[in-house]
């Protein structure tokens, strides 16, 4: 499936403006807030979530972030039942995209966390999630449509550059391990430099 990302100035500035992926489906969540006064988006952190943990497709996820998963669905969950969290945005493996917070809000996707020294990333970051697992390749697709949206993110807010794109790993060491040894963050960084490239042709 190939994305219709638009990554455009205008299209950069629409998402600014209004916080919202113009690609993507709306599912608000409730588990988000206003960011911090001053604190403007200047890091995008990558994770990975499946639910149950491996399994692909169905709308757990979703309903994670909605709060509205049944825990007695699959024994997994019950241990997500007192957990209150989204994150901005979710690429299916299709590489479809569901946005759950406003990009100008603080979703809760971080935890206790650090970059470069300063902590409390969910103040300052944009989190995306790919369904996904540590030790699954993932699709495509799916590095597609990341690229895309970092570029628009980029372009959007320039404080985020290449070298602020993370891993939930690399902002919470020890504690968190997303996206896994299984995303190739090589082939993510040549495509997003030859989108880059493209752009300033
Ligand atoms: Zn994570």
């Amino acid at each position: 499936m190939t994305s219709n990302f638009v990554t455009t100035a205008r299209s950069a500035r629409q998402l600014r403006q209004t916080g919202r992926l113009a690609q993507a489906r709306w599912s608000p969540s409730p588990n988000c807030g206003k960011r911090p006064e001053g604190a403007d988006v200047s890091l995008l952190v990558v994770h990975n979530i499946s639910l149950p943990p491996g399994h692909f497709g169905g709308d757990y996820i979703e309903q994670f972030f909605l709060n509205t998963l049944d825990n007695t669905a699959h024994p997994y969950f019950a241990t997500l039942a007192d957990l209150a969290v989204s994150a901005h945005a979710l690429i299916r493996r299709d590489g479809s995209v569901i946005q759950f917070v406003s990009f100008l809000d603080r979703a809760w996707h971080a935890g206790r966390s650090q970059f470069c020294g300063q902590e409390e990333c969910n103040d300052f970051s944009i989190g995306i999630e790919l369904e996904g697992a540590d030790n699954v390749p993932y699709e495509v697709a799916q590095y597609e449509a990341l690229a895309n949206i970092a570029l628009l993110v980029m372009r959007a807010w320039p404080q985020v550059t290449p070298e602020r794109i993370a891993g939930h790993c690399d902002i919470a060491p020890g504690r968190k391990t997303d996206p896994g040894a299984s995303f190739d963050w090589a082939y993510f960084r040549n495509q997003l430099q030859r989108m880059i490239a493209g752009r300033q042709v």
